[in-house]
């Protein structure tokens, strides 16, 4: 019988007449984004049986809104909609812990960080708008270094709309300039960034990601 959280963080089964009622209503589209996603991330997600190791592992479970056995849940019914909004896909922090804990070899983490891309390339509005924001700077650092160059992430930042302003209101701006300083004295703080030897090849990657293959 599978179980999932309900609102209350309460664990509760869900008896077989729910789950066909819920297959029922959602029909082929559940099977349809089941079979996408296996397919575009040849993580094998029907193998779940909600055993909650994944959860359970989870560093930062207690943050999110939809724990990561409840991710893989709703990606067999189909439920879109609801993972692309949730603050789950932002809160990850791509550990792996979940994927190393799993007897099934299900691939939660990949999942996520999946499901994650596919929320930057949608329309929907991003849950953790602070979190993606930090997630696109991410990118581009990638893409115009190959490497992350913390003093132009930061910096770069910073300048998306709305980060500084938060920033300056909650005290993190005061923070982060000191640990910068901080960082900087003890030359653990490169400011000018240095491309990586494979731009070519991270280049190539981009590139095919945007569907604009060689
Ligand atoms: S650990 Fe694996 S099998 Fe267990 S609930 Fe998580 S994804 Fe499913
Ligand atoms: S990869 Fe994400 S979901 Fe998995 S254990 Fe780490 S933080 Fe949790």
């Amino acid at each position: 019988m599978a179980k999932m959280f309900n609102e209350a963080d309460e664990i509760v089964l869900l008896n077989q007449d729910t789950e066909d009622k819920a297959r029922e209503i959602i029909g082929d589209r559940g099977n349809h984004f089941l079979k996408r996603i296996e397919g575009e991330t040849a993580a094998n997600i029907s193998a779940c049986y909600q055993c909650f190791r994944c959860t359970n592992a989870c560093p930062v479970s207690r943050y999110m809104d939809i724990k990561p056995h409840q991710v893989i849940r709703y990606v067999q019914l189909g439920w879109r909609e609801a993972l692309l909004q949730s603050s789950t896909i932002w809160v990850c922090l791509s550990c792996e812990m979940c994927t190393t804990y799993c007897p099934n070899e299900v691939q939660v983490a990949e999942t996520i960080n999946h499901l994650r891309n596919m929320a930057a390339h949608s329309s929907i509005a991003p849950r953790e708008k602070q979190l993606a924001l930090f997630h696109q700077t991410f990118l581009e650092a990638l893409q115009h270094f190959g490497r992350v160059n913390e003093f132009w992430l930061m910096g770069t930042l910073n300048l998306k709309p709305g980060i500084l302003k938060e920033k300056i209101r909650t005290g993190a701006l005061t923070e982060e300039m000191a640990l910068g300083l901080l960082l900087l004295r003890k030359g653990k703080l490169k400011l000018i960034p240095q491309r990586c030897k494979a731009m070519g090849e991270i280049r190539k990657l981009y590139r095919q990601e945007r569907g604009e293959m060689d």
